[in-house]
């Protein structure tokens, strides 16, 4: 016999307040229906911010200083001005938050490992302001918001450059990354760059593109940082089972019933307090 007062039925929530999804929110409903209700139905403080989440938008706002740069006509910037890009953009991450750091890190190890990285960036960036063809920049930081299925709410994406090269519109999303990505990592992360692609069909055809190519630009978080630029080909079928992925999800969702799903992910959740008291 259990103990009623041990184990209680999972309460279920409404899900009346969601008016979007994005890719992000979905993953998280597939990793842990518990932290998406805790994240974007309940909205609970969170307790802690993981560095790496925090690094990671610091970053973003350091290269995106580079693409500033470039659509200015201004050139690739000095390690320095990226640098001082990300201090600040690390500094408002941080400065009301409660930062959980990893094992053997501190914020002056993120801040070594972020000037590596971006080096590492600027060579490429570099290199590609080089090349003969050059690309256009359209957007950064590009917000759109489209219908991907008539019964489930808009979709919002926020990509990180827009190019038009050509007849191609050019879809590129900085990673920060421990390793090398490998066709696993890359396959499985495909539905992020179709979703982005498939929202993009009405400007691609306003801006007379012919078709839309998507890319990562993959940046290592090493003692020598690589950059990896991949171009996956992505198919009709890619499309379709995207579609069959969100509207499952939004399926699940809707049911207002969301379960906790304990893994190794649980240590760097910011509800874990909350969610299992410890
Ligand atoms: S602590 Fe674990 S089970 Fe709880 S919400 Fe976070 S990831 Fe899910």
């Amino acid at each position: 016999m259990y103990d009623s007062a041990v184990m209680e039925a999972p309460s279920t929530v409404s899900t009346a307040t969601l008016d979007h999804i994005s890719y992000s929110s979905v993953k998280t409903y597939q990793t842990c229906p518990r932290k998406f209700a805790f994240k974007y139905i309940e909205q609970v403080s969170e307790e802690f911010k993981p560095s790496s989440l925090a690094f990671g938008s610091a970053f973003h706002s350091a290269v995106e200083r580079v693409q500033e740069a470039r659509m200015q006509g201004s050139g690739v910037p000095a390690l320095n001005d990226v640098l001082n890009a990300f201090d600040t953009a690390w500094s408002n991450e941080t400065c009301s938050a409660d930062v959980q750091f990893c094992k053997e890190e501190d914020a002056q190890t993120v801040r070594e490992l972020a000037q590596r990285m971006l080096d590492a960036y600027l060579t490429y960036a570099s290199l590609e302001a080089t090349l003969p063809s050059q690309a256009q920049i359209i957007s950064i930081e590009h917000s759109n918001r489209f219908c991907l299925l008539a019964d489930v709410p808009p979709v919002e994406s926020r990509i990180d450059l827009l190019e038009l090269q050509g007849t191609d519109l050019v879809v590129s999303d900085l990673k920060s990354s421990r390793s090398r990505w490998n066709d696993t990592k890359v396959a499985e992360s495909i539905p992020q760059l179709v979703l982005y692609a498939t929202g993009l069909l009405p400007l691609m055809r306003e801006l007379g593109a012919t078709r839309i190519v998507t890319k990562f630009v993959v940046v290592t978080k090493a003692k020598k940082p690589v950059v990896q630029v991949l171009q996956p080909q992505c198919s009709q079928a890619d499309v379709v089972r995207l579609k069959e992925q969100v509207a499952e999800t939004w399926t699940a969702i809707q049911t207002g019933l969301f379960v906790k799903r304990e893994s190794w992910a649980c240590a760097q959740c910011p509800f874990k307090s909350r969610c299992l008291g410890r």
